[in-house]
């Protein structure tokens, strides 16, 4: 595949103390941008903003009411950025910002704009980093702006961007047939070819502490994926070399085909 979206989450590159982990940060840009110098074209989709925004607020909790995680998310938005593009400039790569609404997709004029920016982005070969626009993505209008999640954005970035492969990289090995953090003799599946009520039932427990998502939108996402033809990989984003065996060929974590 030569045209791969990664997906990051807040648990990947932060500390469980609320602080930035920035060996992850430079990893995940050190190996993305090992990748574009193999020839491939990668667009990463990056949760964490709300995270970093609390982290240089000093702030230990998630504010309460919308706009004020609003404002963080802002805030954090900014540093990350400026901390991707520090270490992407660093390995000689440079990146663009593009912010997404669910809105955006659902019209032809809006989505062939953004398919147009990620066209153009690629083409000169820069890597395109993606998160849900906070800022006009209020919560009252749920059900018209939100992705909700930046799972089911980064399936619908494969879509847009016409990519072979969705590596969505988390806090855990894969996709158990019960939750791991809870269950020792949980087993993982190496392979999933449809995500069934049954599959769907395996995911209702989740013990997320900075994600939104929880495994439920992992497979929504997955289904999303699949249906276009597609495939997506889940994986343990605490290694992040594992990006290397993924696209290897390697048995890591589990895929979605
Ligand atoms: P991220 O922050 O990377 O998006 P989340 O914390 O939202 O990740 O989702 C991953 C979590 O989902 C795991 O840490 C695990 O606790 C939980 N989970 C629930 N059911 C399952 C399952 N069947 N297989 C794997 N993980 C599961």
């Amino acid at each position: 595949s030569k045209r791969i979206v990664i997906k990051i989450g807040t648990s990947t590159i932060m500390y469980q103390n609320g602080a930035i982990n920035l060996q992850q940060v430079e990893k995940l840009s050190f190996v993305l941008s090992d990748l574009k110098n193999q020839g491939k074209e990668v667009i990463l989709v990056s949760s964490g903003a709300i995270g970093v925004g609390l982290s240089r607020m000093n702030l230990t909790e998630r504010p309460v009411t919308i706009p004020e995680q609003q404002a963080i998310a802002a805030i954090g938005q900014t540093e990350l950025m400026r901390l991707y593009s520090k270490f992407f400039y660093h390995y000689g790569h440079q990146i663009g910002q593009v912010l997404l609404t669910k809105d955006v997709t659902d019209f032809p004029v809006s989505r062939k704009n953004a398919v147009n920016t990620f066209e153009q982005l690629l083409h000169k070969h820069v890597v395109p980093i993606v998160n849900e626009n906070d800022t006009v993505s209020v919560e009252e209008l749920d059900h018209l702006t939100r992705f909700g999640d930046n799972d089911t954005l980064s399936a619908i970035v494969l879509e847009l961007t016409e990519a072979d492969l969705l590596i969505m990289l988390s806090d855990i090995d894969g996709f158990y047939d019960k939750n791991p953090m809870k269950y020792s003799d949980a087993k993982r599946f190496d392979l999933i070819s449809n995500i069934s009520d049954d599959i769907l039932e395996l995911a209702q427990d989740s013990t997320s502490k900075f994600g939104t998502g929880g495994m439920i939108t992992k497979l929504n996402a997955a289904k999303i994926v699949l249906s276009a033809g597609k495939s997506m990989v889940l994986a343990n984003g605490s290694n992040i070399n594992n990006l290397f065996n993924i696209l290897n060929g390697e048995d890591v974590g589990t895929l979605f085909s």
